[in-house]
């Protein structure tokens, strides 16, 4: 979560990823047993696990995503061609959560179809939820661009749709090259027919190579083969994948902070650090066999000299997580 590295991207039934592994379990004491002492009084505890802060990010696995200005007709559309009940008219897009449905084709072929609200609702009413939604659409590979030509209520055509792929374009992820189907809806209504041959005009004069359908969500009119056509472009189209980071190792607690650190403070020596107190989490320190065990681990990680350096003296008071011992220098073992 504080680093932002994206750790991994699961996409098929079944993926899986380890984002923080277990603790490694303790050795028994067997496993310390020397010619000398062939029972030590000590073993190890099991490392603590790895503790991390991630964010998961629930993602539309939907094939292909409608887009367009409120009320050109996107509910309307998904409603028509799958069983999904998405709300119509919905100006205050009380729903925030993107419709899914399934649109069947024929004998085993379908895809799924999602109406992301919100895209420039929020956008434009300076909710900032413009870009909330647009993370839906990063895993459709087809958009249907939904547009009003019956330009009702001084809507422009061409100025919608121009501004959407403005967001697209804007968004973290360069949406502007997704592949896009252009519908023009409401065709049965007045002023249709006249918007649409501006339309294509202006597709003509810019060179847009998107495929341009016109439709009625209301009497239905092409939208089968607008959807066929979906389906069939769709088959072309490779599955969009994150860029995941190359190095999706985690990171270690040693790599975040350096061993141990000493700080004296009224006399007490502490130290500190997330290796350090791993350590000591790790190990039994309940008897004289372990505590020597334990001092010396302590002297191989340059613990000792390092109290030395800092000014310890005979019998000072050393806090290591929530163990506190007194510092004498000559253990003879
Ligand atoms: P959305 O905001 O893009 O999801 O738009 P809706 O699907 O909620 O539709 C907005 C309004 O347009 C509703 O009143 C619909 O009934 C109407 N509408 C949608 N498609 C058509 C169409 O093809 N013809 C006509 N006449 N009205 C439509
Ligand atoms: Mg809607």
């Amino acid at each position: 979560d504080d680093t932002g590295r994206i750790l991994g991207d699961l996409t098929e039934n079944g993926d899986m990823l380890v984002i923080a592994k277990g603790g490694r379990g303790g050795r028994g004491n067997a496993r310390f047993a020397t010619p000398k002492n062939r029972a030590p009084g000590y073993a190890e505890k099991g490392e603590p696990g790895q503790e991390r802060w991630i964010t998961l990010e629930l993602k539309l696995l939907a094939d292909v995503g409608l887009i367009g200005f409120p009320s050109v007709g996107k509910s309307s559309l998904l409603s028509v061609v799958s069983q999904a009940k998405p709300k119509i008219a919905d100006y205050h897009f009380t729903t925030l959560a993107p419709n899914l449905g399934v649109v069947f084709i024929g004998e085993g072929q379908s895809f799924v179809l999602a109406d992301i609200p919100g895209l420039i609702e929020g956008a434009h009413e300076g909710q900032g939820l413009g870009h909330e939604f647009l993370r839906h659409i990063e895993r459709t590979r087809l958009l249907i661009h939904v547009i009003d030509i019956s330009g009702q209520e001084g809507r422009d055509p061409i100025r919608d749709f121009e501004i959407i792929n403005k967001e697209l374009l804007n968004y973290k992820v360069d949406l502007s090259d997704r592949p896009q189907i252009i519908a023009l809806n409401k065709m049965d209504l007045p002023g249709a027919e006249e918007n649409k041959k501006i339309f294509e005009a202006y597709i003509e004069k810019e060179g847009i190579e998107s495929k341009v359908f016109s439709i009625s969500a209301a009497t239905k009119q092409g939208v089968e083969e607008l959807m066929k056509t979906a389906f069939y472009e769709l088959q072309k189209i490779p599955m969009p994948r994150i860029n995941v980071e190359e190095d999706t190792t985690l990171y270690t607690m040693e790599e975040e902070a350096p061993a141990f650190t000493i700080r004296e403070e009224d006399g007490v020596y502490y130290v500190e650090g997330d290796r350090i107190k791993k350590l000591t989490q790790m190990t039994y320190l309940d008897n004289e066999d372990a505590l020597r065990h334990f001092h010396q681990i302590l002297t191989k990680m340059g613990v000792i000299d390092a109290l030395r350096e800092a000014g310890i003296g005979e019998g000072d008071d050393v806090v290591i997580d929530d163990v506190e011992f007194q510092f004498f220098d000559d253990l003879s073992y």
